[in-house]
């Protein structure tokens, strides 16, 4: 099996640990912290050293699925996905007004993507709910 190691960035909170990956070019086969990332000098949390297997866990989600009227779930296109949260999105707005909508964003967006996801929430759906998981992690890990 042919394998290479790629350098990354832990997904789970905004110190943004640097993370080793080896993979197939299908799968993650391993996750160790990157030893020249100046956030961690390889050091990892459990979380972050834990994260390869819950990428490879079976119940993870690997494509976009809408539950039809009988309950099953049915697999379709990233075009009909965001058509379909489009369609929704829109009839929360309104039937219920922007109040009824909160976004809850990652602590690991870029500075130009958290922007826009502002942008989108507050400037588009005119809601003011939007908050990042980065507060709710670091509070927990600046109280321990
Ligand atoms: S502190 Fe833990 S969860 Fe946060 S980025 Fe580093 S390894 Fe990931």
């Amino acid at each position: 099996m042919v394998t290479e190691q790629r350098k990354t960035v832990c997904p789970y909170c905004g110190v943004g640990c640097g993370l080793l990956a080896t993979t197939d070019g299908k799968r993650i086969l391993k996750l160790v912290g990157d030893p020249e990332h100046p956030a961690n000098l390889g050091r990892l949390c459990l979380k972050g050293a834990l994260a390869a297997q819950a990428l490879a866990a079976p119940s993870r989600l690997g494509r976009a699925l809408l539950r039809g009227a009988d309950g099953a779930l049915v697999p379709i296109s990233r075009e009909e996905a965001v058509r379909e949260i489009s369609t929704r999105l829109g009839r929360i707005l309104a039937e219920h007004g922007p109040s009824a909508v909160a976004l809850y964003l990652s602590g690991q967006l870029t500075t130009e993507a958290q922007y826009l996801a502002n942008k989108l929430g507050k400037g588009f759906l005119r809601t003011n709910h939007v908050d990042s998981n980065s507060r709710l992690c670091m509070a927990s890990a600046a109280a321990g």
